[in-house]
């Protein structure tokens, strides 16, 4: 049996975020007053400051801005699905997400790799998004 790791805590203003991924849905909000696209979910635009919002599917495309490599997780759960990826992505929309990149080629992460969105299975039929290399012309 798959070994799950734990669902996520969510957090006030980021229900939509999670009720859109158990439909393998990504969405952030994006400022209807201004139109910046923005992550973490938040009542206030940081941009603008209207309390304005949308709930948008962005492209889920993005490039590796940052990674480093977990080898002693935080709980026994996460320790037993070490080493992992843990990577920061600029979204194409300009929001920086810090995610896992997940995979089997995880040999070739490197800052500037394009990546895309990818849904991991979590307990309590919850998914959370993650990130995995995109294919390029070279893969073909
Ligand atoms: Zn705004």
């Amino acid at each position: 049996m798959e070994h799950l790791l734990p669902s996520p805590d969510v957090g006030p203003d980021a229900g939509p975020y999670w009720d859109a991924a158990k439909e393998n849905r990504f969405v952030i909000q994006q400022c209807t007053d201004c139109n910046s696209w923005r992550f973490f979910p938040s009542h206030l635009c940081p941009s603008c400051g209207s309390d304005k919002a949308e709930w948008k599917e962005p492209s889920g495309k993005g490039v590796i801005h940052s990674f480093t490599e977990v080898h002693r997780g935080p709980t026994p759960e996460f320790r037993a699905h070490t080493p992992y990826m843990i990577v920061l992505v600029d979204l194409d929309e300009g929001p920086r997400i810090m995610t896992n990149l997940i995979g089997n080629n995880l040999d070739q992460c490197q800052i500037g790799a394009p990546v895309e969105v990818c849904f991991e299975n979590r307990q309590n039929d919850t998914k959370v998004p993650q990130f995995r290399l995109s294919k390029t012309e070279a893969d073909t």
